[in-house]
């Protein structure tokens, strides 16, 4: 291709659903024609304005912050400085020299895990189980909705991998990206803070992370079976920390139990084809039914003939009304 040509097609052919492509033209030319993927990767990360933001926050609420208390540095606005005197040539490179030996055994004994949760690729999911989770979502993204022609949709691990999400049908969901970008932040807020573990004596939901009766948990999160089944695989959600109802959940640990919801019902429909629907639900309040003091979320399976009159389901909390 010849310079009219390149320039002809960056002037008036070139159509844009990001800044990827004059990005990536402007780099070579820069790189003097040729580059690899790796340094294109660099120059995209520093235009990258939400990794830029990101790095902001992480300098200011990590290293900013530590280097600080110890007089190491001195942050004025926007500037940090390093506290210390004029240093020799010699006194730099030994500086340096220690900062790249801790950098290096700290990568070297710990790994890709350093990274968490964007050490995302480097196990594909396979494009078989890929078609299976978009074909069943009809092409929609889980959490809001969104068509491919909306937003971009991706296929999700429910559990994230740096906590222990395996590559698997059932933990797998269509998201789009910006559901996906914020379940990436808020996967990022410390929760441990909030007392996930507070468990309250004699709660018999408390006493269940004890038990073996456990069928999937993540973070926030347990499901087990509940005791008096109101049908085949009827399973309780009940987020670790001892809360009394629905309502005083966080939004982690409400996004925590769907996450479970999601994945049981999943499993369910996979190990029995007799379910052909379900049903949601949460007591909240003795008038309301709650029996346990323990929020929990009610989830149950529903086969043909399950009872004679289905029609009104839930209604049903009032039997008398149940039809309409
Ligand atoms: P609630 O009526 O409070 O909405 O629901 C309480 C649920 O907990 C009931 O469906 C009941 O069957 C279940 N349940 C009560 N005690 C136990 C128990 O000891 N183990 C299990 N697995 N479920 C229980
Ligand atoms: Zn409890």
């Amino acid at each position: 291709m010849d310079y009219e040509t390149l320039r002809e097609f960056l002037s008036s052919k070139m159509r844009l659903s990001h800044i990827y492509q004059p990005l990536l033209i402007k780099s070579l030319v820069e790189a003097g024609g040729t580059a690899t993927i790796r340094q294109l990767a660099t120059i995209f990360l520093s235009q990258d304005e939400s990794q830029l933001l990101y790095y902001e926050n992480r300098l200011k609420e990590m290293p900013i912050r530590v280097l600080s208390k110890h007089d190491v540095i001195t942050k004025d606005g926007d500037l940090v400085k390093l506290n210390v005197n004029k240093l020799t040539l010699q006194q730099k490179a030994e500086l340096k020299k220690i900062c790249e030996e801790k950098l290096q055994s700290y990568i070297a004994e710990r790994g890709l895990a350093i990274w968490d949760y964007r050490m995302l690729d480097t196990e594909p999911v396979p494009d078989s189980l890929r078609y299976r989770v978009l074909k069943e979502s009809g092409g929609r993204c889980a959490l809001c909705g969104a068509t491919k022609k909306e937003s971009l949709l991706d296929v999700d691990h429910i559990k994230p991998r740096s906590r222990g999400g395996k590559t698997e049908y059932k933990n797998l969901q269509v998201l789009c990206a910006k559901c996906n970008r914020s379940k990436g932040n808020k996967d990022q807020t410390d929760f441990r803070d909030t007392g996930s573990n507070d468990s309250k004596e004699g709660c018999i939901f408390c006493e269940a992370f004890k038990s073996r009766e456990i069928i999937e948990e993540n973070e926030y999160c347990l499901a087990f079976l509940d005791g008096y089944p109101v049908t085949r695989g009827h399973t309780l959600i009940i987020p670790k920390r001892h809360v009394v109802d629905y309502f005083e959940m966080f939004e982690m640990e409400r996004t925590a139990s769907n996450d479970l919801i999601r994945i049981i019902r999943k499993e369910l429909l996979s190990q029995d084809s007799t379910i052909k629907g379900f049903n949601i639900g949460v007591n909240i309040g003795e008038c309301a039914g709650q029996t346990v003091d323990h929020c929990h979320i009610h989830l149950i399976p529903r086969r043909e003939g399950d009872t004679p009159n289905p029609k009104g389901g839930v209604r049903g909390v009032i039997p008398s009304r149940q039809s309409y």
